[in-house]
């Protein structure tokens, strides 16, 4: 059985307590491979490797960090179908949605920063009348950690780790045990790629074991984190007396509103895949859909349409457009969902069903279900399910849709349809989210910053706001002697 090792300054090797985790394929329920299951010894071995590689990597010319960066997204490249492959079977998504979004989106991150970097100026400011000049240098922070979730394993992992390294640290970094393929296998490439050993170190294993060992370590200055919000409160608990520097992006529940001025068609197909792509498992999903009274009942109906040729599979068929649930127990989960719905009143309009795929009978798939909810606070409304499930609930007036999509703890994403300026100007203002949507969904430009506000997180993403966060801003203050 194929053994997923950890990756420490520059080569694999086991986790130190000779331990193992199963990893199973979603798709057919099937143990493929076993995966480290570090603890806090590996962690040490992997923060020394970092430390080690610290003095010589930030002190390496921006031109070179970049170049290797590009190296990095190049292989990826070049590896994409390997890559989706991996991660078709890991995570039990569609390849084509691997090949078509997630791969690619890993070496944008690389070629994105690998080019950032080279961007990333400091500031010099002179004081008129002082003699005085300031600099503020931006310094890398050191070892810093990065933590990442199953959904879009590679595709978040890099998201991280590209930022971190172009901007000087090194890191110790772990992906999610249930979906840790790809991680593994970009190991291989940070070598073939040049990356000097130990600026990148990858340590498998669990969340309470290797997870909880990189947070707690004291001299990882940083922790970027994307998971669950309950993760990430305790993960602040217990970085906050070291003052570890934190970027948290967490869960949501995210509002899809829609009025009836839009544009129907365009709207009714992203619809459809805000609310089903990945299976529902991406943090953006547009979950509670809120549509104008006026065409509510056409929606319905359209929407039911659409979703029921959806088909549900093997993610290995180029035809499936929903692949399998991540685990059993997330299956599980988003099944009891379904049940709560049912006794708070909901109305099951479509799936909501386990689906038997032919040959696969024991993997976790799930049928795309529509629930019509009683009011805008039963718990469907407002727990994040994570999976394939959306509620619909009409509203009259913009008031009432802003305060029932602003009427959960979350503030991730939020999605507006509509061809009025006026109101889209309006409710963007006012959508308590890190990211408003208009007329469209999940169309990023990397410069932009990316995170939640409320319950969906602390800090931001993307672009300069990443290398930011990744830096030490330090001023030098200088006066010189006027004549
Ligand atoms: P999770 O919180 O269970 O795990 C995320 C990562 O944290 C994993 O690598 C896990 O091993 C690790 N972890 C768990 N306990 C830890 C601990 N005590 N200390 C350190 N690390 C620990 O989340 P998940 O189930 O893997 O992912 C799903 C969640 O991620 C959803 O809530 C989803 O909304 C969220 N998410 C958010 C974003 C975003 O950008 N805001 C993106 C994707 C997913």
């Amino acid at each position: 059985m194929q053994k997923i090792k950890n990756y420490i300054n520059g080569a694999y090797c086991d986790p130190i307590a000779s331990k193992w985790l199963d990893n199973y394929n979603p798709s057919n329920g099937s143990i493929y491979s076993e995966i480290a299951d570090s603890n806090v010894d590996d962690v040490a071995v992997a923060y020394k490797a970092a430390s080690e590689a610290f003095p010589s990597w930030s002190n390496t010319t921006l031109e070179k960090r970049s170049r290797i960066l590009l190296d990095i997204a190049n292989l990826i490249d070049e590896k994409l179908l390997p890559l989706a492959e991996a991660e078709a079977k890991d995570n039990g998504k569609p390849l084509s949605l691997a090949l078509a979004v997630d791969i690619p989106r890993a070496s944008s991150n690389f070629r994105f920063f690998g080019n950032a970097i080279t961007q990333f100026a400091s500031e010099a400011h002179e004081s008129p009348g002082l003699n005085t000049m300031n600099f503020t240098l931006r310094q890398p922070l050191g070892v810093v950690g990065c933590i990442s979730p199953w959904n879009l394993p590679l595709y978040l992992f890099t998201w991280k780790i590209a930022p971190a390294i172009a901007a000087g640290n090194t890191v110790v970094a772990k992906p999610s045990e249930v979906t840790p393929m790809t991680a593994y296998l970009l190991g291989e490439i940070c070598t073939e790629a040049g990356l000097p050993k130990g600026v990148l170190n990858i340590v498998h294993g669990t969340g309470p074991s290797a997870g909880q060992a990189i947070v707690e370590h004291p001299n990882i200055k940083a922790i970027s984190f994307t998971g669950g919000t309950k993760t990430g409160e305790h993960i602040a608990r217990t970085a906050a007396p070291m003052f570890k520097k934190l970027s948290l992006e967490l869960g949501g529940k995210n509002p899809n509103i829609i009025f009836a001025d839009c544009n129907y068609q365009k709207m009714l197909e992203i619809t459809v895949r805000s609310s089903f792509a990945n299976q529902g498992q991406i943090c953006l999903c547009g979950s509670r859909i809120f549509i104008e009274r006026s065409i509510y009942d056409k929606f319905k109906t359209d929407f039911i349409n659409k979703v029921s040729s959806l088909k549900i599979g093997d993610p290995f068929n180029a035809e499936t457009n929903l692949g399998a649930l991540v685990s059993k127990s997330h299956l599980e989960k988003v099944q009891s969902y379904i049940s709560i719905a049912e006794k708070e009143g909901g109305k099951i309009l479509f799936g909501g069903k386990q689906v038997i795929v032919k040959g696969l009978e024991n993997g976790y798939y799930l049928q795309p279900t529509i629930i019509e909810v009683p009011d805008d606070q039963c718990r469907v409304n407002q727990e994040e399910i994570f999976g394939p499930v959306v509620t619909l609930l009409p509203f009259d007036t913009e008031e009432e849709v802003l305060k029932m999509a602003n009427g959960t703890k979350y503030g991730l994403s939020a999605t507006l349809w509509t061809n009025n300026l006026d109101r889209t100007m309006r409710i963007s203002k006012q959508l308590e989210a890190g990211i408003v949507w208009v007329n469209t969904w999940l169309n990023r430009d990397l410069r932009t910053p990316f995170g939640g506000t409320k319950d969906s997180g602390m800090g931001r993403e993307g672009g300069f706001e990443a290398l930011r966060f990744f830096t030490e801003p330090k001023n030098i203050c200088i006066q010189y002697e006027g004549r």
